[in-house]
């Protein structure tokens, strides 16, 4: 029986996670799948109701449907409780659907390599109050970072992040994109991270490097293009900065391992996926 596993969301524009898990089924000698599913909302729960059945091992969820699919499981962890997203499901042996959230760990693994050492203690500043910002977020709260400032086009969607956190990190304030007191925390951060779709959909960067030290690292959640303007700016100032593609290879093989029981396909996965993340026009 081939065990399968499918992506929901619509639109499914790339298929990085498709040919990442492929590989890891091939290379842990899995006969498993990975489908894409792009689905119109009215036909999303039968499709997480299939999922009960014995082929399957669990689900993918993209935008946007992170939230509806949340409501369609029997259980919830608690972390994606926390971050407010589920983005991959598992089918339990006796058939039951639990919702998980792998971006935070994965962020924490993508940024930890790009840093060379842990977040703990950092002073951090987060662009962006999305779906990816609040496991951004989540991630530095758990880490113990020592602050973070959330910078946001919408003010009130950054404060209404903050205060989620509020209890769980040791200071977590938002301030608006771009302005002053924005521009005030780059000049003490550690850590500046993009969690926006700028860069990627709408041109432009969210974080003027010339206001961050000299030894901050830039982390641009943002994988194609691999390299930003953000990330460019950031190079040309000789700052250490890393796109998110450590991050989308680090939550697909935390996904695996509770899929297969199977750890380590982080390698396996990382070499299937590089001539994607090389010719984003292979992607689509
Ligand atoms: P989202 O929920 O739609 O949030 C989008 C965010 O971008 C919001 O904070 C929004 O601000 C901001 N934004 C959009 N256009 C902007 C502009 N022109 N100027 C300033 N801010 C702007 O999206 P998401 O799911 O959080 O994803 C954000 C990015 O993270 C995407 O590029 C996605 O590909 C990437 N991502 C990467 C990984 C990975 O594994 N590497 C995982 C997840 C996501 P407002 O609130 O003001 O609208």
């Amino acid at each position: 029986m081939t065990r399968r596993v499918a992506l929901l969301g619509k639109p499914l524009r790339r298929r990085h996670s498709q040919v990442m898990h492929d590989a890891a089924f091939a290379a842990a000698g899995i006969d498993g799948h990975y489908e894409l599913m792009e689905l119109d909302e009215g036909d999303v729960a039968a499709a997480v109701a299939g999922a009960r059945g014995t082929e399957w091992l669990g689900l993918g969820v993209t935008a946007p449907y992170k939230q509806l699919v949340a409501g369609l499981c029997d259980a919830v962890e608690p972390d994606a409780r926390a971050v407010g997203a589920v983005n991959n499901v598992l089918r339990t042996g006796d058939g039951r659907l639990v919702g998980f959230n792998t971006d935070a760990p994965g962020f924490r693994a993508g940024v930890e390599r790009a840093l060379g050492g842990p977040l703990t203690g950092l002073d951090v500043v987060v662009a962006g109050a999305g779906g990816a910002a609040h496991a951004v977020v989540f991630a530095c709260a758990t880490a113990g970072v020592r602050r973070v400032t959330i910078g946001n086009r919408s003010l009130e969607r950054a404060r209404s992040l903050a205060e989620r956190f509020a209890e769980r990190a040791s200071s977590v304030r938002a301030v608006p994109l771009g302005g002053p007191e924005f521009e005030d925390a780059l000049r003490s951060a550690d850590l500046a991270v993009n969690a926006t779709t700028v860069g990627m959909i709408d041109p432009g960067t969210t974080i003027p490097v010339a206001c961050l030290p000299p030894t901050a690292v830039v982390f641009d959640l943002v994988y194609v293009p691999a390299e930003t303007p953000l990330l460019r700016a950031a190079r040309e100032r000789g700052l250490r900065a890393a796109n998110g593609s450590e991050m989308l290879i680090a939550q697909a093989a935390a996904a695996f391992e509770r899929w297969t029981g199977r750890a380590g396909m982080a390698d396996v996965m990382r070499a299937a996926v590089a001539p994607l993340l090389a010719d984003p026009s292979a992607a689509a």
